[in-house]
């Protein structure tokens, strides 16, 4: 008995002596004292050796001595799990911080729209200076020096340098990819322009245009009209009629307007198609042979297309809005209801 209670003293000193923090040693200490073969379990089984008069005494230290190490057990293992806590630093419970959605602009969702649309044409993206020289903007597109769109009244002209200006078009672009001579070339250019006009809920001084270009050796209006009407089915639905109006303009010929049925009263007539029931949608018409050899393109050998059209209108049309200058205004009123838009 004694020899037992000395034991478990000496235990005891050894037990209040460890101490760490180490996951791992304090799981050596569960083996050590409290596993199947423990030493807890050794020294319970002393009892059997216990004379019987003194085991009931015997029996309560030995109870002591388990709940001892068992506490003692349980205090260590709560202090390595507290730094582990510590040592991480990383709460995945917390909330995170919120991060508000924005929405895309009107014109980005439905330039987005139209590019989807020509891309599946084969359509690469050219983009080009907003800022631009006469020759790219005017001369090399055929506009003769007398053309009214060279007026100071409707482009905006950079002072430092008479020759430069806001692009009136994206038709610079093309003209840029047409001189670096890789044939053939078939590309879209979306951007904004400019034009020196009064500002109304109709027109803006700035706005978007996606022109389309493609140039290859014997291309015709018949491929030009096939793939204005594969544009005009993916955008606007199968049942929707397309019309070509003749037209004129200074870098095409043959040149054409192109309508759509009003997609708001089906051809009836109504305010937006004023009563005719066929809305303007783009310009178009063969480049004009003047413009492919400025461009340095032999216009006996290769033929091409292009058309242009605003981005404003189709948006205007598509969401219902009724003021073109609600796109430039920034009123996030305006702009929030687009979160959801495609
Ligand atoms: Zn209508």
């Amino acid at each position: 008995m004694e020899q037992l209670l000395e034991q478990i003293n000496s235990y005891k000193n050894e037990i209040e002596a460890f101490d760490s923090t180490d996951p791992k040693s304090v799981e050596e200490f569960r083996i050590k004292w409290l596993g199947t073969k423990g030493l807890v379990k050794t020294i319970m089984g002393e009892m059997k050796n216990v004379p019987n008069e003194q085991k009931k005494e015997a029996g309560q230290i030995l109870n002591e001595f388990k709940v001892f190490v068992e506490t003692k057990f349980e205090s260590l293992k709560s202090s390595t799990s507290n730094l582990e806590h510590q040592s991480s630093n990383l709460d995945l419970s917390l909330p995170g911080d919120e991060q508000p959605l924005g929405a895309r602009h009107p014109i980005t969702l439905m330039k987005n729209r139209i590019i989807s649309i020509f891309q599946r044409l084969g359509f690469a993206v050219a983009e080009g200076p907003e800022i631009e020289d006469d020759f790219h903007n005017f001369t090399a597109l055929n506009l003769p020096e007398h053309h009214p769109a060279r007026d100071m009244q409707d482009t905006f002209y950079i002072q430092q340098n008479p020759d430069w200006l806001l692009r009136t078009h994206t038709s610079n672009t093309q003209i840029r990819e047409m001189e670096k001579g890789k044939l053939p070339i078939r590309v879209i250019c979306p951007g904004r322009v400019y034009r020196n006009e009064t500002v109304s809920a109709r027109s803006h001084c700035f706005f978007h245009q996606l022109e389309g270009l493609y140039i290859d050796e014997n291309v015709s209006f018949a491929d030009l009209k096939q793939t204005l009407y594969f544009f005009v089915k993916e955008m606007y639905g199968k049942d929707v009629k397309v019309r070509f109006r003749p037209s004129y303009f200074p870098f095409t010929e043959p040149s054409a307007e192109m309508d759509i049925s009003c997609t708001l009263c089906n051809g009836e007539g109504c305010s937006v198609c004023k009563k005719t029931g066929w809305l303007e949608i783009l310009g178009c018409g063969m480049i004009h042979p003047n413009v492919l050899s400025n461009c340095g393109i032999d216009p006996n050998k290769y033929t091409g297309y292009a058309w242009g059209m605003g981005i404003e209108r189709p948006a205007l049309l598509k969401y219902g809005i009724n003021d073109i200058r609600l796109f430039s205004e920034n009123d996030v009123r305006f702009l929030k209801q687009f979160t959801s838009a495609v």
